[in-house]
């Protein structure tokens, strides 16, 4: 790969500014001055630095966001604050999106990447990924509510989805209040929302715990986000 590429790829700077460093000898391979920015290097053996500093070559990001409320699922956006600017300067890169999309009210698992196969992979229809959720609901949820989960409920007019795995967590029938465990095989729009709203009530708090086989971690506040581990990008692909 061309040390130019390079050096964007790792987003040191764009194609424009790596080729003025380069330029400018601030760039080394192997522990040589390097000025040609056409010169070819390989990223798995050649040791490049800039200003000293080595540069070690990553294509593919992974994160894990826990998504507080607020923040839309979007890369950029005028008025919104998106999940990626909650990013430091160091960890953001212009390539970073979100795989799929939780609803600005929505909290919890957002997986950031810039592995476009990978994200194909997790919300493919095809796959039916597992995504799993805790919601607490405004009204009292029922086994008769399980079994309509399970048969496949219709939402949104006539749209027909995929059987569901609800369990009840805890009812307050005082208050008129539950908390719900959902498992969806497939990604519809607001689709826990309307689901619940299909069996006559409504979700107050939702938030994703799980994709795959990949859990929220515990550690991570709202807003946190930390690098997944090599064993937690097995999970997923
Ligand atoms: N279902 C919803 O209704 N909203 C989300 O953000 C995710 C799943």
């Amino acid at each position: 790969m061309r040390l130019d590429k390079y050096l964007a790829n790792m987003d040191v700077g764009s194609r424009k500014e790596v080729k003025q460093l380069i330029k400018k000898k601030r760039v080394a391979v192997n522990g040589k001055t390097e000025v040609s920015d056409k010169f070819q290097v390989n990223e798995n053996e050649d040791r490049v630095t800039l200003d000293e500093e080595e540069i070690i070559y990553q294509k593919y990001f992974y994160y894990i966001l826990n998504k507080p409320a607020d923040v839309i699922s979007a890369t950029v956006d005028d008025f919104e604050l998106t999940v990626l600017d909650i990013f430091s300067d160091q960890d953001f890169r212009s390539d970073l999106f979100p795989v799929g999309r939780l609803d600005k009210d929505t909290k919890g698992l957002l997986v950031i990447t810039n592995d476009g196969a990978l994200s194909h992979r997790l919300l493919s229809p095809k796959k039916h990924v597992e995504k799993e959720y805790i919601a607490e609901v405004k009204g009292v949820m029922t086994t008769r509510d399980i079994e309509r989960f399970a048969a496949g409920l219709k939402i949104d007019g006539d749209e027909l989805c995929l059987p569901a795995e609800l369990t009840i967590e805890q009812v307050d029938e005082e208050n008129e209040e539950s908390t719900i465990r959902l498992v969806l095989y497939e990604g519809k729009y607001h689709q826990v929302k309307l689901m619940v709203h299909a069996v006559g009530k409504e979700v107050t708090h939702l938030k994703r715990i799980r994709m795959g086989a990949l859990y929220l971690d515990d550690q991570l506040e709202a807003g946190d986000y930390r690098e997944l581990t090599e064993e937690e990008i097995k999970l997923l692909e």
